[in-house]
């Protein structure tokens, strides 16, 4: 259902630069600056934005606040539910304008945020964060998730390296009803190596990035926006701190060309990064062996090399219609709704680079 705060939030982050987006944010209470070192003269990079989490089991939700359309000014309109532009020489900025969309309208949920720039030049924001800013590295490695807002398309969560059957973006999937797939890369993957926490990329509803038709569909939008404030609020609270760091551990290493066609027992059994302790019995589902582990947080991990079955999937069951039922969480968003839109948080001062943000 189309909303006009939608369509003016999702217009102002298109049309705004760079350096206005990173300023908004900043804006917000406990935001901290990142600065990131320009490469070259000709290439000047907004700031970065940390806001740290109020919540202890948190999720870092991220995207880039550059375009590939080095902040031209794009003439927006709106026409049959989506944002389009008549330029021949710039699109809309949708990729990743949504996802700072994605961002603003999440902001109030107590997770962390992380506003990138940089990614269209090739990461450049977080690639420096590992040396200008190991303590906020250190305050997101403690995250559940890390979760961005930057694909194409509609009701898709793609992860970079990781191809158990338990992993966070199999589990997303399930959760929120969308498919799962694999993409190339963006600012996540590097940041799943720095932290050693499983990230995922989620769509975002922007179609034709980087050419002139490049579109924004804002029900797409709304519809990944909407559920994944549901996940947060309802499923992020039941899950265990370290669900999913045993998948990154196993997959570190390797990217996900390496996974396909490779066979799950070797994939399972090989390259840990760390020794993991390893028991075997018969699987309750399919009778074949189960290989047991334990994973860094000492919970163990039981997982079928034959048909897949984990024990994680029993405790899950009793969630599985979390989503279903829906009316509830509906109700808790339009309640707030307007709160999602505008500028109706007081700034506490933000502090500057480093310090107490982590
Ligand atoms: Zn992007
Ligand atoms: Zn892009």
């Amino acid at each position: 259902m189309m909303h006009r705060n939608q369509v003016k939030l999702l217009k102002e982050m298109m049309q705004a630069d760079q350096f206005e987006i990173a300023d908004r944010f900043a804006n917000l209470p406990r935001a901290c600056r990142l600065p990131v070192a320009a490469e070259s003269r000709e290439m000047i990079w907004a700031d970065m934005i940390w806001i740290p989490p109020i919540k202890d089991k948190f999720v870092v939700l991220l995207a880039h606040s550059d375009t590939i359309w080095n902040d031209a000014l794009v003439d927006l309109f709106f026409h049959d539910g989506r944002l389009l532009t008549n330029s021949l020489l710039t699109g809309t900025g949708a990729d990743c304008r949504a996802g700072c969309a994605a961002l603003w309208a999440l902001r109030s949920t107590g997770h962390a945020i992380l506003l990138t720039t940089g990614e269209e030049s090739g990461c450049v924001g977080v690639s420096q964060m590992k040396s200008q800013y190991p303590e906020i590295i250190a305050a997101m490695s403690k995250a559940i998730a890390l979760v961005e807002f930057d694909r194409r398309g509609k009701s898709e969560v793609v992860s970079y390296s990781h191809c158990t059957e338990d992993d966070l973006r199999i589990d997303m999937a399930n959760d929120l009803g969308f498919t799962a797939g694999y993409g190339s890369f963006t600012d996540v993957v590097e940041l799943e190596s720095l932290t050693e926490v499983q990230g995922v990329n989620l769509a975002v509803g922007f179609y034709n990035e980087h050419t002139n038709e490049e579109t924004l569909v804002v029900d797409d939008w709304w519809h990944t926006v909407s559920l994944v404030k549901k996940w947060l609020r309802n499923r992020v609270p039941k899950l265990e701190q370290y669900c999913w760091r045993k998948a990154t551990l196993i997959s570190s290493g390797k990217s996900y060309f390496d996974c396909w066609g490779d066979d799950d027992v070797d994939f399972m059994s090989n390259d840990l990064d760390q020794p993991v302790e390893q028991f075997e019995s018969a699987c309750p589902d399919c009778g074949e062996l189960v290989e047991y582990y334990l994973d860094t947080a000492g919970d163990d991990l039981r997982y079928c090399t034959v048909c897949g079955w984990t024990n994680k999937d029993d405790e899950d069951d009793e969630d599985d219609d979390w989503l279903q039922s829906s009316n509830l969480f509906d109700k808790d968003i339009d309640a707030d709704n307007q709160d999602w839109f505008g500028i109706d948080d007081e700034s506490n001062g933000n502090c500057s680079k480093g310090g107490n943000c982590g």
